[in-house]
């Protein structure tokens, strides 16, 4: 029996995350919870599961959990706010932290999680992203694993050889005869839509993905593509890979999660339904196999698959990552933070969805971006670069 610790308990990953516990529950245990104020989804997660320390990062919900259980007589640990988070994720009870809270937010409670040399079943993409060099260094110092949760990086994981998924970070893909990772994406749901209609998009089209179920801001992500290029930047860091070593595909059907090519020109592929669960149930019961919830898919109904190349003036975003990779990991700091603010305006309704790209676009172009070598530092570049994209918004 593994206990399991959940960042970002409440939200679309943390709940099939909860799936896959509650139909192995001889094999995991819920050692901790921790979201931002869904009250009432933590309350049914505790008496669900039974966590015996649970963390809000609003004060106020904290407050409002604790009477809930006490009315409920449900116990569990009530901590709140940052350190409170903090806490949890460092308390070194749980040989699996499932990192699934979204956006930057994610970041510190993983590098917490990361020094008790837990295994890391890392969905949030940003915090790669964001610090992907420290990260790995620090998941070296202290003897930690990460599995990617995130379908694309979960199915090149899956596609690699064995000697590649126990260094992530630090292989070597040539070594290995890997000559390319294919990255998939669906393309969203403005692929086919003509460009001069992309300006009156609402958040409720932009949210409605057509193949996946997911949170708010990456639904978003996925629309611009933003989402495929911070893959890319997650791809560089997991796989150790160069950027010629990643190519984009787009695979409207999102049947192929991704893929990986060899020198002797094999490609190995992991197929299955859109359905977070088997990443998940991946990560959680890696090397053995357990079972994930989702159907077993049927090639008989799936439909012909298609792939393409993706049209980069369609999406700007893509583009704008892929080269903010290739400057490093300051530009893909600023491109995090400028996307962050831009897509939280676009869904509350202060800018329009062109204006996410040209935010982005404009942050990078402004910032000076020095050399980050610290947590700290990172943090300090998010900030300013939240702060020039606030101030870009302020003028639209
Ligand atoms: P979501 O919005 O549905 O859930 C986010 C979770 O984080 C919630 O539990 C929320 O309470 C918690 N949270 C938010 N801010 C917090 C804070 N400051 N402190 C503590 N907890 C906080 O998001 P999601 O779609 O589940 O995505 C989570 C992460 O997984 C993201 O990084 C996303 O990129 C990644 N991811 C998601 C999917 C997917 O299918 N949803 C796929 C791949 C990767
Ligand atoms: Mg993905």
């Amino acid at each position: 029996m593994r206990k399991v610790t959940l960042l970002g308990a409440t939200g679309s990953i943390g709940t099939s995350t909860l799936e896959v516990i509650r139909l192995n529950p001889d094999k995991f245990s819920l050692h901790a919870a921790v979201a931002s104020a869904s009250v009432e989804k933590m309350v049914e997660i505790v008496r669900n599961f039974h966590p015996q320390r649970v963390a809000m990062a609003k004060a106020e919900a904290a407050a409002v959990l604790k009477r809930r259980l006490q009315d409920e007589k449900l116990y569990a640990e009530v901590l709140s706010g940052e350190e409170g988070i903090l806490d949890i994720a460092q308390d070194g009870e749980a040989p699996i932290v499932v990192a699934a809270i979204v956006g930057a937010a994610g970041l510190k409670p993983i590098m917490a999680a990361v020094k008790t040399g837990c295994i890391i079943a890392l969905a949030n993409k940003e915090a790669l992203v964001m610090s992907g060099k420290l990260f790995f260094k620090e998941l070296l110092a202290h003897h930690a694993k990460v599995l990617p949760v995130d379908s694309e990086h979960s199915a090149i994981f899956q596609s690699l050889p064995y000697e590649i998924q126990r260094s992530l970070g630090t292989c070597n893909l040539h070594k290995y005869g890997v000559k390319k990772i294919l990255l998939t994406g669906s393309g969203g749901p403005f692929r086919t839509k003509p460009l001069d209609e992309l300006k009156n998009v609402t958040v409720k089209m932009a949210i409605s993905h057509p193949n996946w179920s997911m949170g708010p801001k990456i639904s978003v992500d996925s629309a611009t593509m933003m989402n495929k290029g911070l893959e890319f930047i997650e791809a560089k860091y997991l796989f150790n890979a160069d950027f010629d070593d990643i190519e984009v595909l787009i695979h409207p059907q999102s049947v192929v999660h991704s893929m990986v090519s060899y020198c002797d020109g094999a490609v190995i592929s992991q197929m299955g339904n859109p359905d977070m669960k088997t990443p998940i149930a991946v990560a959680l019961g890696f090397p053995e196999r357990i079972v994930s919830g989702t159907s077993d898919f049927d090639f008989l109904k799936s439909g012909p698959l298609s792939f393409e190349a993706p049209d980069f003036k369609r999406y700007p975003c893509l583009s704008l990552a892929i080269e903010a990779c290739k400057a490093g990991q300051e530009a893909t700091i600023a491109l995090n933070a400028a996307n962050e603010v831009a897509v939280a305006n676009f869904l509350n309704g202060r800018i329009g969805y062109l204006n996410i790209s040209n935010v982005v676009s404009e942050v990078l172009s402004s910032m000076n971006l020095p050399k980050v070598t610290s947590l700290d530092e990172v943090f300090d570049l998010d900030a300013r670069s939240r702060e020039c994209a606030r101030k870009i918004i302020a003028e639209i």
